[in-house]
């Protein structure tokens, strides 16, 4: 990795993107899973690098649904794999959650790799890889189509960091409860996910796993009072403000 120094602005946002680089080296982060991280970067630089209230109201609304749901499952690609493994695996450990691996450009080997890494952090089982498990979600066309029949095929709640939008709504009109990790507040997946988190993964996975934790310990009052457009429109409004204080005096 080459050494950025401290002292540079951007060293967190660089560091970050320095370890999907070597994810990408190590096959486990597509070409495009690399794009799709400087989409969200852009993002990031506009939200201040840093979690938003409306983030943490989210990060809230979302343990408290992961702990009451079913039978929830998190979906792993390979830039959640590269950035947060070990959130990942603890996070399914406190939620009761399965874990499943689903990409968009889908690869065997690459998959492999992904489930290799998660078992490194402690997973006892991977889903997605069992072609006899495999079932469709209907209304969908890309890989990302086949889910295992264990997993988000029966989930009644489904964390899909990163996601594509075609995808949330098929997994929402398949009668699922969708939760994402998403910095960017105007895409579908932000618009159409049941609770939206726009946070980095980076810094959100740590500290969704720090609330579920919380909660997992207390009785919790079930009632969750949630509402993702408003916290979405109140993210936008935080953009805006952060662009504002920085309009150059011309
Ligand atoms: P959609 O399909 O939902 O309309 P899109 O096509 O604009 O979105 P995709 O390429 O499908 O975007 O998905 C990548 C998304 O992941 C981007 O919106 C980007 O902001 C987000 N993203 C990338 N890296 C991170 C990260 N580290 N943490 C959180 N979100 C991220
Ligand atoms: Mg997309």
């Amino acid at each position: 990795m080459p050494l950025i120094p401290k002292s540079h602005p951007r060293a967190k946002s660089l560091q970050i993107r320095e370890k999907l680089v070597e994810g990408f080296d190590h096959g486990l982060v597509a070409k495009e899973g690399l794009m799709a991280h400087g989409r969200g970067e852009a993002f990031d630089y506009l939200l201040g690098e840093k979690t938003s209230r409306a983030a943490k109201n989210a990060i809230k609304a979302a343990a408290i649904t992961l702990l009451s749901a079913k039978s929830p499952v998190i979906s792993v690609n390979g830039n959640i794999a590269t950035l947060c493994p070990k959130e990942i695996v603890q996070l399914a450990k406190t939620t009761n959650a399965k874990i499943e691996v689903n990409l968009f450009y889908t690869n065997k080997k690459r998959k492999n790799k992904i489930i290799k890494i998660l078992k490194k952090y402690g997973a006892v089982e991977v889903l997605g890889i069992n072609p006899k498990k495999a079932r469709q979600v209907s209304g969908l066309y890309s890989a990302r189509r086949v889910v295992d029949k264990e997993g988000i095929f029966q989930a009644d709640v489904v964390l899909v960091p990163l996601e594509d939008g075609d995808r949330t709504l098929a997994l929402k009109k398949n009668g699922k409860k969708v939760i994402t990790f998403d910095l960017n507040p105007l895409s579908r997946t932000s618009q159409t996910a049941d609770i939206t988190i726009v946070d980095n993964v980076i810094r959100g996975m740590k500290e969704l796993l720090r609330v579920s934790n919380n909660f997992s310990k207390k009785k919790m009052n079930n009632k969750l009072k949630f509402n993702n457009k408003k916290n979405l429109a109140n993210t936008i409004l935080e953009i805006k403000n952060n662009l504002s204080r920085r309009l150059p005096n011309a």
